[in-house]
């Protein structure tokens, strides 16, 4: 069964698409010196989620894809019969659905004879400009007499035409993104000939209609023209229905689907100005090149950008001999997950219409029935496709998403692959696949992608809220729960006003349709949920939110839609409510269910174990698996985690989340806590030593209580400290109120407060007076925060509690910066140890965060005690360019694959990485045992983990609630070895 790819929309700005997307991870990234050290506890999963699923397909031989195909080489790649040329192992010259449907038929299971060709005449097709090889149509001419025998019909036969379908298969999947053509052959004469065959007339013009609309639509290009239009084939088929009072398509008669036929040719004609092909070979050809074509439509060069699938895999194509779901009572169609894909729950799931085609499921055009319901229907298919399950899942090892085809009770398998799943199901599946011995652990940690573990931190509705709103009667209706957690937020209908509401800033939309298509993932992707009115558990709304992890209901059928008046009507048992634009809805991503205006949420059962502690967890099943999860990661990894974190409840999480030790403890922070940012003022705008002293003097005992507390909770794990980084204007006031205090506090007047933050602007202030320039122009500054550091670990130390200082210098760029800022460290740390009569152990080092620092890290290891990367001004200073700016240029340089992910995202391995690697040799060849990490936001980014492995540091760190993340990256990245 195809997925659905009806193209919605024929205008599609793909790169301001592409932009938004980006944008948005950047913005989180390098939102400012001060802005971004804790924010990025929950980023997208969307991206990386898939993002995972390509690069695991990619680790695989790359070869196939990439050179073109020799005069001699096969093309052309049989299945049926219960034998294939081709098997699972081949999904690079093969594609996914080719190599599994070999696959199946090799192992016996009832699969339709076809061909696949090969990815390689993809990329033959576009080094050719865009022409089929020649020899291909020999090829497959060859190919369709061999299913001819097997089936035992002819192609283009008016007596016994065979009938195929043509699909795209890339090696990665792609849902919906690409082309599918069925019920190929059929022409006027053998749909005269299929529908005396069959002694079903209304089969064969069924079939015959769903092929013009299909051939019209993705070959020839009879697309809706703009966005608040319908597809004209379906408008044609509406005016229909409702000409002759119907509801639904499977009630047309013989006579209707045969005026339909005439009517589709028409608007063809009409529109396009050409004629239908009736040759059925002609029909092939166009529908193989339109496939290919289709690997380059705007759709899937997005998806393939936002998920670094390499354009030059190119797709296979897959002809099947079509089997059919829509031949009456005795046959259905339908599409089955071998576990439940949302809650990863071990049962078998999924749903199938009878009487229709494929694209119905997923297209959403009926609702469909729980796949229980067949053993109803049709016992013995149900019992095989039992069967199926258990077989498949043994010779998998893995859940499966199934395609299956019923033809007058006969099965057919038409597609299995592994099914997309939530965080939730991920995880779920690979701890139970583990615990029934049919995977090991190494192949569950493999499987988990570390971003989908973000879900199981998300909120749920606050239960007190949700049983309210319910007994307020705001519970407006239920649909299909495809996307677990809860989110509330603004009704937004339109997919591209939710990508540019989101661009401004909106981040509660949750975009309503009644259906949603390949079209809208940008703006799904800048939506917190999504529900729409049609649609099953597979439907295009229900695969995206899985790949998204975002909130998603599908299948509501109480909603109805009216897009010009902007308004979504809601049939309640008390009547209708309607809901327009801008309303706040709340969706229940678990239960389906929708209700009218807000619900707070609540924290997960992963947050509530760990971090509130106000669950048991013997009564948490998602916590008990997460942190089986989590166990097993720790034991495989060789990279320690730590948490980027300033503030003593933040410590409480990172170690709640497994931090070995605080990696960076930005210390500029702690001076926006209460009773500091006054002091902090007066200490910046003092225009001599003594004046800074007085302030500094205030800070002391405040940086202390600080660090006394964030020393606690690490309980004896190392904590680095740095010194005083940001520009210090940033904690100037910007207010006339702030000003007015400012100079109440030190004596001055307004204006010279106002003069003296004139002065101390700087024209490039990130490249300015910062990092280790603010110590050395002003040593009391660091003076301070070593002695609030000794005093306060001395205090701990006296109070029996284990604590190991790490003092970071930051924006080193020679030795003699550090040697200098060193000294005074240890001077004061002496005194404060003399003072009090204790000592304690620490260490003093360095960031490498400037080109030069890396260049010249043998040096610096003279002095320094451990190194850590700071990759976000280290990325900032070797491309030369502003972190807090790049979000102007990144769409651009995203499209023009200047680069091919957004490096402040993920390290840029072959520049800033050559660095940390020259850096890490030539520090270790001064210190061989020298410890180092990493604490830019890059320790929480999966791919810069398995860099950082690959490299050899010591640790990554994090923020908080990344860690879990950052572990299960480790785990893997020391599986890859
Ligand atoms: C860095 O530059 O990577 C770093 C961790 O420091 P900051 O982000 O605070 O500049
Ligand atoms: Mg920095």
């Amino acid at each position: 069964m195809p997925s659905v790819s009806k193209s919605r929309s024929s205008k599609s700005p793909l790169k301001s698409s592409l932009k938004s997307a980006k944008v948005k991870k950047v913005g989180k990234a390098a939102a400012g010196k001060n802005g971004h050290s804790n924010g990025t506890a929950v980023r997208l999963g969307a991206k990386t989620l898939v993002k995972g699923a390509a690069a695991k397909v990619a680790a695989k031989p790359a070869k196939a894809a990439a050179k073109s195909v020799g005069k001699s080489a096969k093309r052309v790649y049989f299945f049926g019969g219960a034998k294939a040329e081709g098997n699972k192992d081949m999904k690079n010259l093969l594609g996914g659905k080719g190599a599994n449907l070999a696959e199946m038929a090799n192992i016996g299971l009832p699969v339709p004879p076809g061909f696949t060709i090969t990815t390689d005449v993809c990329t033959e097709f576009y080094d050719n400009g865009k022409k089929l090889p020649k020899q291909l149509d020999a090829d497959v001419r060859s190919m369709v007499a061999r299913m001819e025998k097997l089936v035992g019909a002819k192609f283009g036969d008016p007596s016994n035409p065979l009938l195929v379908s043509v699909r795209s298969g890339a090696r990665a999947s792609m849902p919906g993104m690409m082309d599918t053509i069925l019920n190929l052959g059929l022409n006027d004469k053998t749909a005269a000939g299929l529908a005396a065959k069959s002694g079903n007339e209304r089969f064969a013009f069924d079939s015959y209609r769903r092929f013009i609309a299909m051939y019209g639509d993705v070959v020839l290009g009879l697309k809706p023209e703009n966005k608040e239009d319908h597809d004209p084939f379906d408008e044609i088929l509406d005016h229909k229905k409702k000409a002759l009072g119907v509801k639904l398509d499977s009630d047309l008669p013989a006579e209707a689907l045969k005026e339909l036929v005439a009517e589709f040719k028409g608007a063809i004609k009409d529109r396009l100005g050409v004629d239908f092909p009736e040759d059925p070979y002609e029909q092939l050809d166009g529908a193989i090149k339109a496939v290919f074509k289709s690997w380059r439509n705007d759709r899937a060069d997005l998806y393939r950008r936002l998920n670094n699938i390499p354009v030059e895999w190119g797709t296979a194509v897959n002809v099947q001999a079509m089997v059919f779901g829509n031949k009456g009572g005795d046959s259905a169609t339908g599409v089955c997950f071998t576990r439940d894909p949302a809650s990863g729950e071990n049962m078998f799931y999924g749903e199938f219409l009878v009487n229709a085609q494929g694209e119905d499921v997923v297209a959403g055009i009926r609702t469909p029935q729980k796949i229980e319901e067949l053993g109803k229907v049709l016992p013995e298919a149900y019992k095989q496709l039992l069967d199926i399950r258990k077989k498949l899942e043994k010779h998998y090892k893995e859940m499966q998403d199934i395609e299956f085809t019923i033809e007058n009770k006969k099965l057919y398998m038409l597609q299995c692959r592994n099914g997309k799943r939530t965080g939730f199901a991920g995880v779920r599946i690979a701890v139970e696949m583990v615990e029934e011995k049919l995977i090991p652990k190494e192949e569950a940690l493999r499987r988990v992608e570390p971003e989908a573990l973000n879900q199981l931190l998300r909120p749920v509705f606050l239960p007190a809220a949700k049983k309210q709103a319910v007994a307020e009667g705001r519970l407006l209706a239920k649909g299909l729960p495809a996307g677990p957690g809860a989110a509330t937020g603004k009704v937004v209908f339109f997919a591209d006003e939710a990508e540019a509401l989101a661009a401004k800033g909106e981040t509660n939309l949750i975009l309503c349709r009644h259906e949603t298509s390949p079209e809208d993932i940008r703006g799904m992707n800048a939506s917190l949920g999504f529900m729409t009115a049609f649609g099953g558990m597979t439907s295009h709304a229900a695969l995206v939110a899985r790949q998204m992890g975002k909130v998603c209901i599908v299948g509501c059928d109480a909603l109805s839609f009216d897009y010009h008046a902007r308004v979504m009507r809601v049939t309640t048992a008390k009547g209708e409510v309607v809901v327009k634009e801008g309303d706040w809805i709340s969706i229940d991503g678990f239960a389906g269910e929708v209700i009218q205006g807000r619900v707070d949420t609540t924290p997960s059962e992963v947050i509530r174990v760990l971090i509130e502690k106000n669950l048991d967890p013997k009564e948490a099943p998602v916590y008990q698996r997460y942190a089986k999860l989590m166990s097993w990661a720790d034991g495989a990894r060789k990279l320690k985690v730590r948490a980027n974190a300033d503030q003593p409840d933040q410590g409480d999480a990172s170690v709640a989340f497994g931090a070995e030790g605080i990696g960076l403890c930005r210390t500029e922070h702690m001076f926006f806590g209460e009773g500091k940012i006054g002091p902090m003022r007066e200490m910046i705008v003092a225009e001599n030593e003594a004046d800074r002293r007085k302030a500094l003097d205030k800070l002391l005992p405040l940086q202390r209580e600080d660090f006394h507390g964030l020393f606690k909770s690490m309980a004896g794990r190392p904590v680095t400290i740095r010194t005083l980084d940001p520009p210090l204007h940033e904690f100037l006031p910007h207010d006339e109120a702030g000003v007015a205090d400012l100079a109440r506090s030190t004596g001055k007047t307004v204006e010279e407060i106002h003069t003296r933050i004139e002065e101390l602007k700087e024209s490039n202030p990130m490249l300015g007076h910062r990092g280790c320039r603010l110590g050395i122009t002003y040593p009391e500054i660091t003076e301070m925060q070593a002695r609030a550091i000794f005093e306060a670990a001395v205090d701990l130390a006296s109070e029996g509690e284990p604590v190991f200082p790490e003092i970071m210098i930051p924006l080193v760029g020679t030795k003699k910066e550090l040697d200098l800022q060193a000294d005074v460290v240890r001077k004061t740390a002496d005194a404060v140890f003399a003072e009090r009569g204790k000592k304690v152990g620490y260490t003093v080092g360095t960031m490498i965060e400037v080109p030069r620092a890396a260049l010249t890290a043998g040096d610096i290891a003279d002095t320094a005690e451990f190194f850590s990367f700071g990759t976000n001004d280290l990325t900032q200073t070797t491309f030369g360019l502003s972190r807090d700016d790049v979000p102007r240029v990144l769409a651009a340089y995203v499209s023009h694959d200047i680069y091919s992910v957004d490096p402040f995202v993920s390290v840029d391995r072959s520049g800033v990485g050559q660095l940390m690697k020259m850096a890490i040799a030539s520090g270790r060849a001064k210190k061989p045992k020298l410890k180092i990490g990493i604490c830019g936001e890059h320790g929480g980014d999966p791919s810069s983990v398995e860099f950082c492995h690959q490299i050899g540091l010591d640790y990554v760190s994090c923020s908080p609630y990344r860690l879990p993340i950052a572990r299960l990256a480790a785990a893997q990245a020391a599986l890859k070895g």
